[in-house]
């Protein structure tokens, strides 16, 4: 009988996703929609990258190339690592990537056995639970929670170790809750990492997008360099979602694992788009420094503006371009608050569950659009919570 693989029926899709479809359809009715579900910069790619990607197919870089990544870029991206997060790490140690989420893919299969449990954060980024299921391996979450200022609790994580524990998961800036890391957090994972031999899997996708002070990655830690493993790319930070373009970092044993997997994939990354991210990390224009700024102005104004809403509640974040609001007070779920964010008020946000259980009081919605359309999401949103009001619990 012909028929779908079982592990498919294990892994699930995103929030973010199925929001933006349903509001896709309401515009195609005449409806005006804020999109703020998805979690994309409204920035575009800087114009010297363009002109490096038609520079290089102009002269020829429409290829096959190197499986593990252009050596131009890999050190590029080693020089860029030191210079912005203090770490040293050799170009042979860097496997380029269609994008974070295959590098995450490509590492997570590289290292699970079926059976082996992973520990990662809820709430949080919905393929890490996904992709572990598909491997055949266990999610076990350890929970980002208000009571905690949404910080992991390193007892809660160090109470979730078993014989079978393999990989501890890290995502610092984090989605959804833009939580980055406290030092004494980070360093306490360490040390039940070297402790249980685990591997560590940081995913620094937002390490740039930080509001204020210096950026600690995992890999600055004692014990780390030989078991972590470093997700990175240029999606976020330099406003490149479509080019699919990221990294792995990973100790030299890894990398043939990681060349194996690529070889049976994607074979290697477009050329060209490596040439043009050579361009993007050196960021002559200072992109990403304008962009963050942008950033940081409305995180300010659109967390101020969200706790004015009745029943809402937000902590500014301190990274990534997430607010993430506690819908406690409403008295309602969130599901049915985003329902009746997008059908009356026009305003795509995504339940908090859709990215784990722990965030099912919650809402995320993503602040990478215009403070005027800001702006105008909060004004729709007050003239709905009228619905509420009623039931708000405060
Ligand atoms: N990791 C996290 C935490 C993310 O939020 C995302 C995208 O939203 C990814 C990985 C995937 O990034 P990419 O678009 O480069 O595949």
């Amino acid at each position: 009988m012909r028929s779908i693989a079982s592990r498919m029926s294990v892994m699930s899709g995103e929030g973010a996703l199925a929001v933006f479809a349903r509001a896709r359809e309401l515009e195609a009715q005449g409806r005006s929609i804020i999109h703020l579900e998805l979690g994309e910069p409204d920035f575009h790619t800087g114009q010297s990258v363009i002109d490096s990607a038609a520079k290089a197919l102009a002269d020829g870089k429409d290829r096959y190339c190197a499986v593990q990544g252009v050596l131009a870029l890999r050190q590029e991206i080693a020089a860029y690592l030191a210079h912005t997060r203090s770490i040293q790490v050799s170009p042979d140690n860097i496997v380029i990537a269609p994008g974070c989420k295959i590098a995450l893919f490509q590492s997570m299969m590289a290292l699970l056995e079926p059976g082996d449990e992973v520990l990662y954060p809820e709430p949080g980024f919905p393929g890490y639970p996904s992709i572990t299921l598909g491997l055949g391996a266990v999610p076990v979450p350890f929970a980002l929670s208000p009571r905690n200022q949404l910080q992991p609790d390193p007892d809660e994580v160090a109470s979730k170790i078993t014989p079978r524990t393999r990989m501890l998961l890290t995502n610092s800036p984090g989605n959804p809750t833009g939580t980055v890391y406290t030092d004494s957090v980070q360093r306490a994972l360490a040390e039940l990492a070297v402790k249980h031999d685990l591997w560590v899997l940081s995913d620094e996708i937002y390490a740039r997008i930080l509001y204020g002070g210096e950026y600690l990655s995992m890999l600055r830690y004692p014990g780390m360099k030989e078991r972590t493993l470093i997700i990175d790319g240029f999606s976020k930070s330099f406003a490149m979602t479509g080019w699919r373009l990221g990294y792995s970092v990973a100790p030299p044993e890894v990398i043939p694992a990681l060349n194996l997997m690529a070889v049976n994939t994607y074979t290697c990354v477009a050329e060209f788009t490596q040439y043009a991210a050579i361009d993007a990390l050196r960021d002559r224009e200072g992109n990403t420094a304008r962009m963050v700024t942008e950033f940081s102005r409305r995180r300010d104004q659109f967390s101020q503006d969200l706790n004015r809403v009745p029943g809402f509640r937000c902590l500014p974040p301190q990274g990534a371009f997430y607010a993430w609001v506690d819908i406690a007070g409403t008295g309602m779920s969130a599901e049915e608050l985003c329902r009746i964010l997008l059908e009356d008020a026009g305003v795509a946000a995504i339940p908090g569950a859709a990215f784990g259980h722990e965030g099912k009081n919650f809402i995320r919605f993503s602040f990478a659009s215009s403070m005027s359309t800001l702006h105008e999401a909060v004004e729709r949103i007050q003239k709905v919570s009228a619905v509420w009001q009623g039931t708000a619990v405060r």
